[in-house]
């Protein structure tokens, strides 16, 4: 007899549940995941691999639990005048949001997000037994102040994800908005800066908001634009009192010596590990040029990835693309789909096979 999720005495409030799914097929061509398409460069991966042994020599003890160094090495690369009480860090910042969620939301409270908006902010509430609410955007995924103020102060959320720039639509968000959002809001307030250094270069981010605003938190990730996604590295910088807030639910020693030991040796390579930033920026705006140009609505984008509208059927031209070799992201918006920036060869690659696909209907 084969038993099924239904058999088991699973939360009632999982029940019906579907875990995050994107596709991890073996293309030649992956572009689904907004990962940083360029590999670590030789140089730092030895340089991260010296670190690794050495660390590897002591592994018979655990690891530092406050990962001082690594948060002293976060708040040195942030600046801002951050210091190391003011980060935390985690096992990809999806952990970070859940150690955020774990100590603010629960059984009873309810989490906040305008949609659409990043497909786990849902699944990382219900995890903790809390209530995901969606607020809503305009047709072209921006959103004003006044619009903003109004579905928090409706919906008079614990926690509000504030996804800036946002995936999946690489919308911007200005500080204006973030800063109301906030004055609104009774509860706590995440930026999910992952993409942030996709940004243009002066544009400002809400690390300079953080000064006296307790409940306020944002979040990155060493996964996007430090090619780090296998490594599993997110942060975050807030208050300290909210710090410690996280302590009270994360696993003892959550970040193994050897993670801290990688993540360490790769900010010391900064300047390297982001050097094809401004490379993957460049193929991101050829890639919303040339949308155009075959007939699609491309929108604007301050990420890696671009959302691209007018297509007739997102399922049938997802498929075609995967039969070409080329893995893109269907993210369920009618007549839309996702596609990451990648090396100039995959970009081409993605680019010649949807032109030989056809025009956008
Ligand atoms: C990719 C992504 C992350 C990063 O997740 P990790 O767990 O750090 O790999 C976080 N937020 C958003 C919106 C993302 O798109």
């Amino acid at each position: 007899m084969t038993v099924s999720l239904d058999d088991l005495p699973l939360r009632d409030d999982l029940r019906g549940l579907r875990p995050y799914g994107a596709p991890q097929a073996p293309l030649p061509v992956a572009l689904n995941v907004n990962e940083n398409t360029h590999p670590v460069p030789e140089k730092v991966a030895s340089d991260i691999l010296d670190d690794i042994a050495v660390a590897l020599r002591d592994v018979n003890r655990y690891p530092d639990r406050e990962f001082t160094e690594l948060r002293e090495a976060f708040a040195g690369y942030l600046g801002h005048d951050l210091v190391a009480a003011n980060i935390w860090a985690g096992n990809g910042s999806n952990e970070v949001l859940q150690h955020i969620l774990q100590a603010f939301a629960g059984p009873g409270r309810t989490v906040f997000g305008f949609a659409p908006t990043y497909s786990m902010y849902p699944l990382l509430a219900q995890g903790t037994g809390a209530t995901w609410v969606a607020g809503v955007r305009h047709p072209d995924y921006e959103l004003t102040v006044d619009e903003a103020v109004a579905q928090v102060l409706e919906h008079d959320p614990d926690v509000i994800l504030l996804c800036a720039p946002n995936n999946p639509t690489g919308t911007p968000l200005p500080l204006d908005v973030i800063e109301a959002v906030y004055e609104a809001a009774r509860g706590i307030v995440i930026v999910d800066e992952a993409y942030q250094e996709f940004a243009p270069k002066d544009s400002p981010t809400a690390l300079t908001l953080l000064e006296g605003r307790p409940r306020l938190a944002v979040s990155r990730t060493m996964s996007k634009a430090f090619a780090f996604a296998g490594a599993r590295v997110g942060y975050l910088a807030a208050d300290p009192a909210f710090i410690d807030a996280l302590r009270l639910v994360r696993l003892p020693y959550h970040l193994s010596a050897l993670t801290q030991a990688a993540a360490i040796a790769a900010l010391r390579n900064a300047p390297i590990m982001l050097a094809m930033v401004d490379e993957i920026v460049a193929q991101r705006d050829r890639i919303s040029a040339t949308l155009e140009a075959l007939g699609y609505e491309p929108h604007p984008s301050w990420s890696n990835f671009v959302l691209f509208g007018g297509v007739s059927d997102p399922a049938a031209t997802w498929r075609a693309l995967y039969d070409r070799g080329v893995l893109i992201r269907d993210v369920g918006i009618p007549h839309h789909l996702r596609v990451t920036a990648g090396t100039e060869a995959e970009t081409t690659a993605f680019l010649d096979a949807l032109a030989s696909i056809g025009s956008a209907s």
